[in-house]
């Protein structure tokens, strides 16, 4: 395969009249990224590829392409679509298009035959020493301000208080539902001025299969060794929340009713704000 072969390879694909194997795609995009075409914007991309005229915004093209892209493993992604991978970092309502396509869980059964439900990609947070922080990555995205009020209505909390304060600049707040279990884990992270983070957990749902917080034992690791950084009830943290330190983390929350109630994991990954550091 020459460049202009792989050029009009991907052309296909991108205007979506050819279907393109996946391995094929792949091997287009070597050709061009060994060839020195597949660099700068998604401009110069496409018109390298002869697209131009067609008028469309990258959310567009994002809208076009995901559905494949919500598929593919995310080095994949990455390797092949790199400017859209910026973009559905950038741009939120792209990547709730992403999660409304993607499975938010990835069920795990370990060998002692307990069900883990696994996030499937993990949330990064970017904290400043300003006390702000702000989301990285295409995880799962957090929810608005408007969302969290609304979403505090419509459920009933254990806390209902946890809410008083709308998410801002130093709070983020995800409400991850797991439809099976008919459990949402709420996750809350606050940012401190020393650039950690407060973690609080809490187990909701709609009807009463969310157990109690004295029936759950939450587990937090080090990412990198898996070694434990804390253990006990879930009650234990309800009112002093978890402080935790610019790192790699994976919160487990274990109901004792590993019968009826799965496990979750949830990767959390506390980065500095390089960005804001400086100024
Ligand atoms: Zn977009």
């Amino acid at each position: 395969m020459n460049p202009p072969e792989a050029r009009e390879i991907i052309a296909g694909y991108l205007s979506g009249l050819r279907r393109i194997p996946f391995e094929e795609l792949e091997r287009a995009c070597s050709v061009l990224e060994t060839a020195g075409r597949a660099d700068g914007t998604l401009r110069e991309f496409r018109h390298d590829l002869g697209l131009t005229r067609r008028d469309l915004s990258v959310c567009d093209v994002f809208g076009g392409r995901a559905a494949e892209f919500a598929d593919l493993p995310r080095a994949a992604r990455e390797r092949l679509f790199p400017e859209l991978t910026k973009h559905v970092e950038a741009c939120r309502p792209c990547r709730r298009v992403l999660w409304d396509l993607k499975p938010l869980w990835e069920i795990v059964t370990t060998a002692a035959r307990a069900r883990c439900h696994v996030l499937t990609e993990p949330i990064r947070l970017a904290l400043s020493r300003k006390g702000t922080v702000e989301e990285r990555g295409s995880g799962f995205p957090s929810l608005g301000a408007v969302m969290a009020v609304a979403c505090a209505a419509e459920m009933t909390l254990h806390a209902p208080e946890e809410l008083a304060v709308p998410p801002g600049s130093r709070r983020k707040e995800w409400l991850l539902k797991d439809d099976e279990a008919e459990c949402s884990v709420r996750l809350i992270v606050e940012v401190s001025d020393s650039a950690q983070a407060t973690l609080r957990c809490v187990l909701e749902s709609a009807t009463d299969a969310a157990p109690r917080p004295d029936q759950v034992r939450i587990e937090i690791r080090r990412a990198r060794n898996n070694s434990l950084f804390l253990a006990g009830p879930l009650s234990n943290f309800q009112a002093d929340p978890i402080v935790l330190a610019l790192d790699a983390w994976v919160i487990k929350l274990i109901p004792n009713d590993a019968q009826r109630i799965p496990s979750w994991e949830i990767p959390l990954q506390l980065e500095p704000n390089e960005e804001t550091e400086d100024d």
